[in-house]
């Protein structure tokens, strides 16, 4: 029997902020979008069970960004 292994990547979330933010790249001020990833691996091409999750907050223009942590992600979902 042969076993097919992988992974791949989705958005498993994706908002724009309640707060402005200013970016240095492209000098715009607008609500930057909050971003959850997540690998996952795959069986059959299936997805089984996500293996890394992160967090990204980035501008929508320019796609310029940051990466969070968890509690970071959280309290900017919220609108803090
Ligand atoms: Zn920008």
């Amino acid at each position: 029997m042969i076993f097919i292994f992988g992974a791949n990547d989705k958005v498993v979330e994706k908002q724009q902020c309640y707060i402005q933010e200013h970016c240095y790249h492209c000098n715009n001020t607008t609500n930057w979008i909050l971003e959850k990833n997540a690998t996952f691996a795959s069986l059959f091409f299936i997805s089984v069970f996500p293996i890394k999750t992160r967090y990204i907050h980035y501008c929508p223009i320019c796609h310029n960004g940051n990466p969070l942590n968890q509690e970071q992600y959280n309290l900017k979902k919220n609108g803090h």
